[in-house]
């Protein structure tokens, strides 16, 4: 029987915006016990904050990389090749295991990107100056790309409230209005649940922005109505974050009333029960 902590699919290394390096990120998923690894590496993004940061368009030299370490890995840890699609990357992805469908900015009139987990400055940037000022319209956009986005039908939708990144330092927002709510709830269900995992993300927690991960109880509880499954993610940018609050996530899917999770492996998906924590 498999167990959650032996899947980390959402990961990055120097090849985008990682600290480590694809052989150490490697490296470090095998000595975590780690039995399925993907690399998801961050598409080409026009967003001219992300130059450096993304993988290029031509993605040969990341494919290659980690195309090698799997057979390096072969019969001791499966490794995948997957991406995190941005929402503004041209095309679409093809010749991966698996992706991750993700907005990470919005653009103003002018053509000018706005990360919304860049830093509290660029998100309060976007808010007044593409939305006068206006938070909801931000998040309403926000949510409508989300959308967008789930109507592509990734694999696993990323980080559903992103634009909560900030919320537990910085006041930009209510996350329990009613009118955040319902753009949320809107670009839940807009995902199909027989076709996309909801991923439970880390990512904030391990860079000290949240105390719980990605996504709010009520969407969680909202997307197990809809019979909806859920991955538990750490997005990993340092070895030393591979699994990071794994415990945590279990136990937020278990509060939601989740029993299972599914994970990824070389062979397609698998559901695994979730521990009691
Ligand atoms: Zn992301
Ligand atoms: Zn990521």
């Amino acid at each position: 029987m498999s167990s959650p902590y032996e899947c980390s699919v959402h990961t990055h290394s120097t090849l985008c915006d990682g600290k480590g390096t694809p052989e150490e990120m490697a490296a470090a998923a095998y000595a975590a016990g780690v039995k399925y690894y993907g690399f998801s590496g961050h598409s080409f993004s026009p967003n001219p904050i992300d130059f450096g940061y993304n993988l290029p368009p031509d993605t040969t030299e990341y494919r290659n990389k980690v195309l090698s370490l799997r057979e390096e890995y072969a019969g001791r840890m499966e490794i995948l090749l997957g991406i995190e699609w941005d929402s503004w990357t041209a095309g679409a992805p093809e010749g991966y295991d698996y992706w991750i469908g993700s907005v990470h900015a919005l653009r103003d009139a002018g053509g000018g990107y706005y990360a919304v987990d860049a830093s509290p400055e660029v998100f309060g940037e976007c808010i007044g100056r593409v939305f006068g000022g206006d938070a909801y319209a931000m998040t309403d956009a926000y949510y409508k790309a989300v959308a967008e986005m789930a109507a592509r039908k990734p694999d696993i939708l990323g980080h559903i409230d992103l634009v909560t990144k900030y919320s537990e330092k910085h006041d930009f927002f209510d996350a329990d209005a009613p009118r955040y709510r319902k753009a949320a709830l809107d670009a839940l269900h807009a995902i199909d649940p027989a076709a996309t995992l909801l991923e439970i993300n880390t990512g904030a927690m391990s860079r000290g922005w949240r105390t719980t991960p990605y996504p709010a109880r009520f969407i969680l509880e909202a997307w197990r109505e809809m019979g909806g499954r859920v991955i538990i993610t750490a997005d990993t940018h340092h070895p030393d974050t591979i699994l990071y609050a794994y415990d945590t996530a279990i136990a937020a899917a278990r509060a939601a009333g989740f029993r299972a999770c599914t994970i990824l492996t070389a062979h397609g998906q698998e559901e695994c029960p979730l521990p009691c924590i």
